[in-house]
C-alpha cells in the first residue's frame, strides 16, 4: 500500500479519552476511530490488525475441528425466554423492537441460537462430535466501556459451541479448544496464562480464561510460585481454614435511615461516591459499622463493610444496583441462631471476605462472615485468596497476585442450554438425551490491543510480525531524488511480489514526520532510504523493536528481509 493514496490519519497528540497506552496509541495511529461511547469504526490499519487476528484463529479453529457458520446478530426474544437469560441477562443484553412490536435482542453471545440450529439437524449421537464457530459482531450495553477496544459495547468476538453426546466426549472436546487456545495466543506473539475461572452468568461447570499478563488488566490472578496453579481471583478459593463466623452485638449509633452517605462519609472522613441512607452501629470495641440500605425491607442490606478508619466507601445505592444489572442480587437467609433474616449481596461483595452481615436492626449481625458459608448462594465455593497464602493444588508454594487481560475463555456448559431449550438427540439405546455442550470465546479486538499493551515504547506501537498491519514499511526519504524513488518503486514491488505486506510511505512530507509515524504506527521491519546513504548505495534497515539500524547494500535489502 502506498501511504500517499492510503487512508492513514495519525494524530500527534495524546488522547485524553485514553486511559491506557494501547488505547491512546490504537487512536493516534489511525487504527480506530470512536463513533459513541464503546462503539467503534475501524480504520484500514485497525482493519488489517482484526484479519491477521482473525485468520490466526480461523487458522487454528478449522485445524481444531469446528466448522465456520455466521450466525444472526439480530436474535428474537423467544429464544432467550427459552432459555431464561431474557430475565437473567439483565442489563447489558440490548433489547430491541421491529415495527410489529416484536422483542428482539443483539447478540452478546450466541449459545440460544446455536442450540436452536443444532437440535434442528442433530437427532442422533452418531452425529457428533459437532463444533460451529464463527467471528461476528456482538453487543454488549457495558456499565464501563471503556479502554477502546478492551471493553467496547460493540465488538467482534470470535465464538464456538461444541456438542456431544456424553460428558466425556464433552471433556474431549473441551481439550481440543484448550490446545488450539494455546496456539492462537502463542502465535499472535502473547506472553499469557491460562487460568482456572468463575463460570459466572453463562453457568456451567469448568472453565478457564486466557489472560494476557498486563498490570493493566482488569481482572486480578493468583499464581503460584511453584506449581502451574493460575486461577481468576474471582474463582480462586483458599485452604486455609476459616473461623466461624461470629455474632456480635452492635449498638446504633444514629437512627436508622436518617443518616445520609454524605453523613457517614463526613463522620469517617471519606468521600461519599453515590448517594443512599445508612445505619450505623458500633460495637463494645467502639468499631463503627456502616450498612447501607434503601427502601425495600427485604433487601435491607445493600453493602456491609467493616468501617475502621482506612475503609473505602465503596458502597451502591438501589439505583446503581439496577444500573449494575444487580436488582436480584443473591438472597438467602444468614445462619443466625435465633432470626431468619434476608441478605442481599451483589456480584462484587461476594469475592470479600470477613464481612460483616445482618438485619436491618441492632443485634443481629455476624462479623468474619463468608460467602458460600453463611450465606446460601448458587456461587457458595468463592471466597478471595490472600497473597502469601498456601497453593491450594501443590500446598508447598505461596501464592502471588499479577493481573491480566481476558482475551479468552472456554467454558463446559453441559446440558444447561439443551435441557433449558429441550434440544436432544436420541443416544445408542434409543433415549432421547439433551446435548452435552461448551462454548468457548475469544475477543479479536481486545486481543488485538492486548499485544500493544504488551508491545509498544515511548514512540509507539511494537506490532508482533503475526499481526502487524504491515510486515514491512519502506520509507523513502527524499521523494524530489529520481534514482531514489525508482530504487523505492522497485523495491515495493519486488517485495509485493515475495508476498509480503509492505506499506511504502512515499509522501511528500518532512523525513520527521515520516518516521515518527512509522515508530508510532509499529510496523515491525523498516527500511528506510535516505539520500546519504543511498548516494553511497545503502539502505538503512532496522526492526521496530530495538530500532537498530543496520546498512545494507541497497541491492541485497530483499535477500535481507526475506
Ligand atoms: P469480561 O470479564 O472482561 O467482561 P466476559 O467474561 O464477560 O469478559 P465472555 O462472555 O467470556 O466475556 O466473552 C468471551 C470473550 O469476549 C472475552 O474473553 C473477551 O476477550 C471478549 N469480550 C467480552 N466482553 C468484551 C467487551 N466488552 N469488549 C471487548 N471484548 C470483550
Ligand atoms: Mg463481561
Ligand atoms: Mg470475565
Ligand atoms: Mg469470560
Amino acid at each position: 500500500m502506498r501511504y500517499s493514496e492510503s487512508f492513514i490519519y495519525t494524530l500527534k497528540e495524546d488522547q485524553k479519552e485514553a486511559a491506557i497506552v494501547s488505547h491512546n496509541l490504537l487512536l493516534r495511529g489511525g487504527f480506530i476511530l470512536k463513533l459513541a461511547s464503546g462503539i467503534y469504526n475501524y480504520l484500514p490499519l485497525g482493519l488489517r490488525v482484526i484479519r491477521k487476528v482473525s485468520d490466526i484463529v480461523r487458522e487454528e479453529m478449522n485445524k481444531a475441528g469446528a466448522q465456520e457458520i455466521l450466525m444472526a446478530a439480530i436474535q428474537p426474544a423467544e429464544l432467550w425466554k427459552e432459555s431464561g437469560r431474557w430475565n437473567d441477562y439483565g442489563k447489558e443484553l440490548l433489547r430491541i423492537k421491529d415495527r410489529g412490536d416484536r422483542d428482539f435482542v443483539f447478540g452478546p453471545t450466541h449459545e440460544e441460537v446455536v442450540t436452536d440450529i443444532v437440535r434442528r439437524f442433530v437427532k442422533s449421537y452418531k452425529q457428533m462430535p459437532l463444533n460451529l464457530y464463527q467471528i461476528q459482531t456482538k453487543f454488549r450495553d457495558e456499565l464501563r466501556p471503556r479502554f477502546g477496544l478492551m471493553r467496547g459495547r460493540e465488538f467482534i468476538m470470535k465464538d464456538a459451541y461444541s456438542f456431544d453426546k456424553d460428558e466425556a466426549g464433552m471433556d474431549v472436546s473441551y481439550e481440543k479448544m484448550n490446545i488450539a487456545y494455546h496456539n492462537i495466543f502463542r502465535r499472535c506473539g502473547l506472553a499469557f496464562r491460562s487460568v482456572e475461572a468463575d463460570t459466572g452468568s453463562i453457568g456451567g461447570k469448568d472453565s478457564e480464561e486466557f489472560m494476557v499478563l498486563s498490570q493493566t488488566g482488569e481482572d486480578e490472578i493468583v499464581i503460584c510460585d511453584s506449581c502451574e496453579y493460575a486461577s481468576n481471583v474471582e474463582r480462586a478459593t483458599s485452604i486455609v481454614e476459616d473461623e466461624p463466623a461470629q455474632e456480635i452485638e452492635l449498638k446504633e449509633v444514629a437512627t436508622p435511615g436518617k443518616q445520609t452517605i454524605k453523613d457517614v462519609c463526613e463522620f469517617l472522613g471519606s468521600d461519599p461516591k453515590f448517594s443512599a441512607k445508612a445505619l450505623v452501629y458500633k460495637n463494645e470495641k467502639d468499631e463503627v459499622f456502616c450498612f447501607f440500605v434503601e427502601g425495600d425491607d427485604e433487601l435491607n442490606l445493600i453493602k456491609a463493610m467493616r468501617a475502621t478508619g482506612s475503609v473505602e466507601l465503596e458502597m451502591v445505592s438501589d439505583d446503581e444496583l439496577k444500573k449494575l444489572g444487580l436488582e436480584k442480587g443473591y438472597i438467602g437467609p444468614v445462619n443466625f441462631p435465633n432470626k431468619d433474616v434476608k441478605v442481599l449481596c451483589d456480584e462484587r461483595i461476594k469475592h470479600r471476605n470477613n464481612l460483616v452481615v445482618g438485619a436491618n436492626e441492632p443485634n443481629y449481625h455476624l462479623m468474619g462472615a463468608k460467602f458460600g458459608r453463611d450465606f446460601e448462594c448458587d456461587t457458595a465455593d468463592l471466597r478471595v485468596v490472600k497473597e502469601g497464602e498456601l497453593c491450594p493444588r501443590c500446598k508447598k508454594g505461596t501464592l502471588k497476585k499479577i493481573r491480566g487481560i481476558e482475551v479468552g475463555h472456554i467454558f463446559k456448559l453441559g446440558q444447561k442450554y439443551s435441557k433449558a431449550m429441550n434440544a436432544t438427540f436420541l443416544d445408542e439405546n434409543g433415549r432421547s438425551v439433551p446435548y452435552y455442550m461448551g462454548c468457548y470465546g475469544i475477543g479479536i479486538g481486545r486481543t488485538a490491543q492486548a499485544a500493544i499493551e504488551q508491545n509498544h515504547d515511548e514512540y509507539g506501537i511494537i506490532w508482533p510480525i503475526s499481526i502487524a498491519p504491515f510486515e514491512i514499511e519502506i520509507v523513502s526519504l527524499d521523494t524530489r531524488n529520481k534514482e531514489l524513488v525508482e530504487f523505492c518503486d522497485i523495491l515495493y514491488e519486488q517485495m509485493k511480489k515475495e508476498g509480503f505486506d509492505v506499506l511504502y510511505d512515499d509522501r511528500d512530507e518532512r523525513a520527521g514526520i515520516k518516521l515518527n509515524d512509522m515508530d508510532l504506527i509499529g510496523i515491525p521491519i523498516r527500511v528506510i532510504v535516505g539520500k546519504k546513504a543511498f548516494e553511497k548505495g545503502e539502505v538503512e534497515v532496522s526492526l521496530r523493536r530495538d530500532r537498530q539500524k543496520q546498512s545494507v547494500e541497497k541491492d541485497e535489502v530483499l535477500e535481507k528481509v526475506k
